[in-house]
């Protein structure tokens, strides 16, 4: 008999943290999959590399089933778990899991082997590649940057439009030439149907797999399972990705690094862009990190030499980035300023669009009619009656809809607290905005992109495609027309209502909403034959807003080298390092009282002597959500391996902690958080 280490799946608060010891006939080669008893189940494990000693005299329960036909999980793969479980203070079981196909806990040995039998004879579509693009100088130097050294970081800092995806498949191209597997990264999955286009046309005798949560639990293990072989040779996929079995990773590259949807906000709270700079050193791979609009994070370590810095500043094919005009909202007659969301120079230049046949892209960022409902007769608003939060009106289906608990009910006809039938829509969404668009401009070809317009699979796309098509003169959207899309005959950007994130309390707000104008200016101009009149104007109350100064010139340098000083003077990322912790009560009382014995226990084991400065409990900016109250206590420190030490052993004991609180529903910690 040997004694095995073995992972199985568990939840955030149990006890286990690491390793199962069992009993096998044989020694298992680290990284198989088998079955082991756990309590009176059997679980599903993974033998792990290392594990506790077993303590002298305790009988072990023996393995199961073992999946011998699987090739064992890589050594690099379980190292990154074990890094993720421990960054992000989780257990080791609980990530590992997480980061498998749920069919493959499913599969017995038989099964496997029919499916791998089948996976071996996987033919790519086959067919002849496209002649190359000659590249451009930058994309050239860019490339010649890229020298493939073992764990060399890049952030390729390329202006929308210089050609970034092209460097990508250049890059591919040279892994898989070295005989390596290629993980591509984007941030949201309705960039994935495009990307597997541009990947399967340049490489059309590979086989290209994707990994995002819109497959069937099927799909997921196929693909995985193609990855895990080493039969496909390109993997892409959203965050979820980052953990795939790759046993002959070459490159990684990072699409969009700067977005947010990178950071899990659930489990591990994980952050893939992070995850992949890792992995990459783990696995000596390249990591390629791309963005128009980089993560301060990211900028400051290639500003400090850590990462190697690639500018394409220049738009390929003589495409200019638009001008930017501001339109002084203070200038604006009060009565248009404040009840419509139109100003007069934006529509004349709407209408001039129309009139011209050219396309205009109007964004503002945020969904349904109005964002409340209001009695003109009592104080009665449209709040949620489980939320500290208003309720959206939605005109479409008459409905008043909760965006935290998802709470819906039909628009009362009258006001519910004092009968008066006249209760009016507040402020403006994209639908109501599309709505006065129609009005405003006769004629015009109005469609709108957001959230509720491409709920149906495959709405978007088709969205898109009419868009591509010319059949839109005015295209109304949040956020998700801002990202990616290659539009040709846009040369207008409108938006409409930017200035809320400039006072916003979280001091990444004015980094996101930069990365957005840039990114939704980016729409523009990029025929070169109407780059010249392309616009992006922003009606704004403060058009003297550094960050708008920063703006009108394209500069991002000059906004991160301000926002960086800013966050050095503040003590905020990257210069410091953060943890949340969250709690969730029944009382706002009861999280923040559970918060602040947390915060004694940190006491208790000297978090100030350790570097590490926690801040009081505060409530949550929506501090009540399906009638749970949510406080968070925010932990700093000016050294990262200072703050991992603390949280090693503070979240430990916060686990017994518990017991007394019984109004506690359940807590949390988010290392990294993107938002405080
Ligand atoms: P980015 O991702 O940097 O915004 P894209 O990769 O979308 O830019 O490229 C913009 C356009 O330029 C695309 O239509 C692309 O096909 C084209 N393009 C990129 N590189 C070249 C090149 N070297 N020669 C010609 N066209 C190119
Ligand atoms: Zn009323
Ligand atoms: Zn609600």
């Amino acid at each position: 008999m040997v004694t095995v280490a073995v992972v199985v799946d568990t939840p955030q608060h149990s006890t286990v943290r690491g390793a199962l010891s069992y009993d096998a006939q044989v020694p298992l080669p680290a990284g198989s999959l088998v079955q082991v008893p756990l309590g009176r189940r059997t679980v599903c494990g993974i033998v792990w590399p290392q594990g506790p000693q077993p303590e002298p005299g305790v009988e072990l329960k023996p393995v199961g089933e073992v999946l011998t036909q699987l090739p064992p999980l890589p050594a690099a793969w379980c190292a990154l778990v074990e890094f993720a479980a421990g960054y992000y203070q989780r257990s080791v079981g609980e990530v590992a899991h997480a980061a498998l196909p749920a069919d493959l806990r499913k599969l017995a040995d038989k099964q496997l082997a029919l499916r791998l039998k089948k996976l071996a004879k996987l033919q790519p579509a086959g067919g002849t590649a496209p002649a190359l693009p000659t590249l451009t100088a930058e994309q050239d130097a860019a490339l010649a940057g890229l020298t493939g050294d073992a764990a060399q970081v890049a952030l390729l800092h390329g202006s929308t439009g210089s050609g970034k995806t092209e460097v990508y498949l250049r890059a591919v191209a040279r892994a898989l030439d070295a005989g390596r597997q290629a993980m591509v990264l984007v941030p949201e999955i309705n960039l994935t149907p495009q990307l597997e286009a541009r990947f399967s046309e340049r490489f059309p005798d590979r086989v290209i797999v994707s990994l995002h949560s819109g497959l069937t639990p099927a799909q997921r293990l196929r693909h995985w399972l193609a990855a895990h072989l080493g039969r496909a040779d390109i993997v892409l996929g959203t965050r979820m990705a980052v953990f795939a079995s790759l046993p002959r990773l070459g490159l990684v590259v990072v699409d969009e690094e700067h977005d947010p949807s990178y950071k899990s906000q659930e489990g591990a709270r994980y952050s893939a862009r992070d995850l992949a700079v890792y992995r990459g050193k783990l696995e000596g791979a390249t990591v390629l990190l791309g963005s128009a609009t980089p993560s301060l994070e990211s900028w400051h370590q290639a500003e400090r030499g850590r990462y190697l810095k690639l500018a394409m500043p220049t738009r390929v094919g003589g495409g200019v980035l638009p001008r930017v005009r501001f339109v002084d909202m203070n200038h604006v007659p009060k009565d248009v300023a404040h009840s419509h969301a139109l100003s007069p120079p934006l529509l004349d230049a709407l209408q001039r669009r129309v009139a011209q046949g050219e396309q205009s892209l109007v964004l503002l960022n945020r969904r349904g009619y109005a964002p409340v409902l209001q009695c003109l007769e009592c104080a009665w608003k449209s709040g949620c009656p489980h939320c500290s939060a208003w309720r959206v009106f939605h005109r479409v289906d008459r409905t008043l809809r909760c965006h935290h608990c998802g709470y819906t009910e039909r628009v009362p006809s009258a006001c519910p607290e004092c009968g008066n039938p006249d209760i009016q829509p507040v402020g403006r969404g994209t639908e109501r905005l599309e709505e006065q668009l129609a009005v405003s401009l006769p004629g015009a070809r109005v469609a709108r992109i957001d959230a509720d317009t491409t709920r149906l699979k495959g709405t978007l796309e088709a969205q898109l495609a009419s868009v591509h098509a010319g059949e839109v003169d005015v295209l109304v959207g949040t956020q998700m027309v801002a990202k990616g899309h290659d539009f040709r005959r846009v040369t207008l950007v409108a938006a409409v209502n930017p200035d809320a994130a400039l006072f916003s309390s979280d001091f990444r707000a004015g980094e996101r909403l930069f990365a957005l104008l840039m990114q939704a200016a980016g729409r523009a101009g990029r025929d070169a034959g109407q780059a010249e009149r392309s616009v992006m104007l922003v009606q704004t109350w403060h058009p003297t807003h550094p960050l708008y100064a920063a703006l009108r010139a394209h500069d991002y340098d000059a906004f991160a080298a301000d926002t960086l000083k800013e966050r050095e003077m503040a003590g905020l990322p990257p210069h410091a390092h953060l943890a949340l912790l969250r709690a969730e009560a029944r009382t706002q009382e009861a999280a923040q009282a559970w918060l602040a014995a947390a915060s004694s226990t940190a006491d208790e084991i000297g978090a100030s002597a350790a570097g590490v400065t926690l801040y009081p409990p505060v409530p949550m900016s929506v501090a009540r959500v399906a009638n749970i109250e949510r406080a968070q206590m925010l932990v700093e420190s000016g050294s990262r391996p200072a703050l991992q030490r603390f949280l090693s052993q503070w979240l430990p004991q916060l686990h017994a902690l518990r017991g007394e609180h019984k109004a506690l529903v359940r807590w949390a910690v988010d290392i990294d958080p993107l938002a405080i």
